[in-house]
């Protein structure tokens, strides 16, 4: 029950203090009494900027920058995070979503930015994830006659036997971030059609011939209206009527019936009958038009020719790889900021300190070994312990 009480309040705390700001003073105490537990922090800093008071920075406040021309995002947390390929603009612009809680996928998408501790974890994890795979698909008796599908779900099932004897398992979609790099494919794209525009495409991207409803108010709604305006979608009345008809199969005899009253004898008493007539009537979507709000229909038009060539499976997995990139990115910087608030809370209280992992099927072994340990009220633990951890700290 304390223990429940513990994890409560640090949530708490962690909640008032993400917002504030850090006192130099203080911070500079808080770090000179941290145990360094991290093995994956990099500071090649040479100046330190502090964003004008203008700026909405509130959480973090700065940036700093390292020779080789890249950034650091969070170099006052606990795990600072080296952007390279961006701007300083976007790099302010980075820090203010991250501050926000909003999603940065675009900007990685837009920037084709790259991130020195994610990189320089796949560089260490991929060629044992990889190679454990061709072990499990060796020592499979199914692997070698297996095909198709069956050889799809064996394949998954290995991937994710392999992310788990890693060493360290960041929360994020690993098998993604081994298998899936090509990084700029899209860029054509994202000239023409900007990124927004091009996620939200590719996210239905499998669903071309289907027609998509979109409520009113819907949080899509605008998303779609871009669509059409780029040319990467079609709407209510422009769209084919064989393409709307399952659609229109869901109007009731009646309403079909009245759909067409000045133009039939008698009404039609068998659904199957009237739907046959509807579609030989040539102003039928106009008059569909009046009695269902075709303004919602949406339907996905395909690439223009010029990109023809593009495999639409390949741009789905850049799309996921950047999404991967944009959430590991969040998660750390947002654990990174709340530790440092925790650790200047917890600073006044003397006790022992423990880390405490989230202990699922995930956790690994290198959070599970820094829980074992017991760290003295001077030696407080700095997660997280790796890119991706969610490891907390608690009063043991
Ligand atoms: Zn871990």
């Amino acid at each position: 029950m304390g223990f429940i009480i513990i994890i409560i309040s640090i949530i708490i705390v962690v909640g008032y203090f993400i917002k504030q700001d850090l006192d130099k003073k203080e911070y500079e105490e808080i770090m000179s009494s941290y145990d360094k537990a991290s093995s994956y922090s990099t500071s090649d800093t040479t100046s330190l900027i502090t964003m004008s008071e203008n700026d909405s920075y509130s959480s973090s406040g700065l940036f700093s920058t390292t020779t080789d021309g890249g950034y650091i995002i969070n170099p006052e947390s606990s795990f600072p995070l080296t952007i390279y390929g961006v701007d300083e603009a976007t790099i302010k612009e980075l820090i203010n979503k991250l501050d926000n809680n909003e999603s940065i996928t675009y900007i990685v998408s837009g920037t084709n930015l790259r991130c020195k501790e994610i990189d320089d974890y796949v560089e260490k994890f991929k060629p044992h994830y990889l190679k454990k795979i061709e072990k499990l698909k060796d020592s499979s008796k199914e692997w070698a006659g297996a095909y198709g599908k069956y050889r799809e779900d064996l394949l998954i099932k290995f991937r994710d036997q392999a992310i788990k004897t890693l060493e360290i398992i960041p929360s994020a979609d690993l098998d993604v971030l081994f298998e899936y790099e090509d990084f700029t494919i899209n860029d054509d794209l994202i000239d023409q059609y900007g990124s927004e525009n091009l996620r939200l495409y590719f996210r239905y991207a499998n669903r071309f011939d289907n027609v998509i409803v979109i409520s009113t108010n819907h949080y899509q709604q605008d998303g779609f209206e871009q669509l059409v305006e780029v040319g990467l979608a079609i709407r209510g009345l422009d769209i084919e009527l064989s393409d709307i008809w399952s659609y229109l199969k869901t109007l009731s005899l009646k309403e079909m019936n009245a759909l067409v009253s000045d133009i039939i004898e008698k009404p039609f008493s068998r659904k199957n009958k009237a739907v046959e007539f509807l579609i030989t009537v040539p102003d039928i979507k106009t008059r569909l038009s009046k009695i269902i709000a075709l303004h919602k229909l949406f339907q996905l038009s395909k690439l223009p020719n010029e990109f023809v060539g593009i495999d639409l499976g390949e741009i789905h997995k850049t799309w996921m790889y950047e999404n991967s990139i944009a959430n590991l990115i969040s998660n750390t910087y947002a654990s990174s900021i709340s530790a440092i608030s925790s650790a200047a809370f917890d600073k006044e209280i003397d006790c022992a300190w423990e880390i405490l992992t989230m202990d699922d099927d995930i956790t690994c072994k290198y959070c599970k070994d820094a829980a074992l340990k017991s760290y003295p009220s001077n030696k407080y633990p700095l997660v997280p312990l790796h890119i991706g951890c969610r490891c907390t700290v608690v009063c043991k």
